[in-house]
């Protein structure tokens, strides 16, 4: 199964993709991750992309389009795979349609994380995520065992940079005018799929898991 998954900072698109990748047997790719290993690493385009991620800026979408290209084409034939934070323009999604098409291996659906603004600003004001392997958890609605410590990979964790509070506003209002357009974009190609993002990750992985078996996506 080839998946989008679209909504908000704060959706919870990420931790849904943790829930996913290994019940569904799915290559998650997420474009935030991928960009700040880059930072991390001081690469030419982790130089280039932090000037935007620190200021709660979409990366320009050639840098962003072309990492996610070549991780697509490097998966195995016939792997499938959850994208998350990626596409965010219209730009992206029309880059993404091609690279698909011309490996004759479309997206199946789009799922669109439906979330209440409060609860966004929740979640990421506690959110934290393992420098070592980027495990998401929440202060409080989802702790790890011990504190400060990944359970995954024992990695240490930490609060994002671009999660401070005036920099999460920034974030939604990029969100809503550079983003929130593709929902009509994959609406009107018959794949999107609203989801309840207000719900626990359980319970909409088994909202989507009943969904997609119904559509045939999943045995
Ligand atoms: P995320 O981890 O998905 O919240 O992304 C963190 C930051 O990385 C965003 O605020 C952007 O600055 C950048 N970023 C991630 N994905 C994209 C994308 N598809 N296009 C442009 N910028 C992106």
């Amino acid at each position: 199964m080839r998946l989008v998954l679209l909504g908000p900072p704060g959706a919870g698109k990420g931790s849904f993709a943790q829930a996913v990748r290994d019940r569904w047997a799915l290559a998650h790719i997420a474009s935030g991750d991928l960009l700040r290993e880059a930072v991390k690493a001081k690469t030419p385009l982790g130089v280039e992309a932090d000037r935007y991620m620190a200021r709660g800026e979409l990366v320009p979408d050639a840098l962003v389009t072309a990492l996610i290209r070549e991780r697509v084409a490097g998966l195995d034939a016939g792997r499938g795979f959850v994208l998350d934070g990626f596409p965010r323009t219209e730009a992206q999604a029309v880059a993404l349609d091609a690279a698909l098409a011309g490996a004759k291996a479309p997206l199946d659906r789009a799922v669109y994380l439906k979330t209440s603004p409060a609860l966004i600003v929740r979640r990421l004001a506690g959110r934290l995520v393992c420098a070592g392997c980027g495990q998401n958890y929440h202060a409080t609605n989802r702790p790890p065992p011990r504190e400060g410590v990944c359970d995954r990979c024992g990695g240490r964790l930490e609060t994002r940079a671009d999660d401070r509070p005036e920099t999460i506003a920034h974030r939604l209002e990029v969100y809503e005018r550079q983003t929130a357009p593709l929902l009509a974009y994959y609406r009107s190609r018959g794949l999107l799929r609203d989801a309840d993002g207000d719900q626990s990750v359980e319970a909409l992985v088994a909202a989507l898991t009943a969904a997609f078996r119904q559509d045939g996506l999943l045995a």
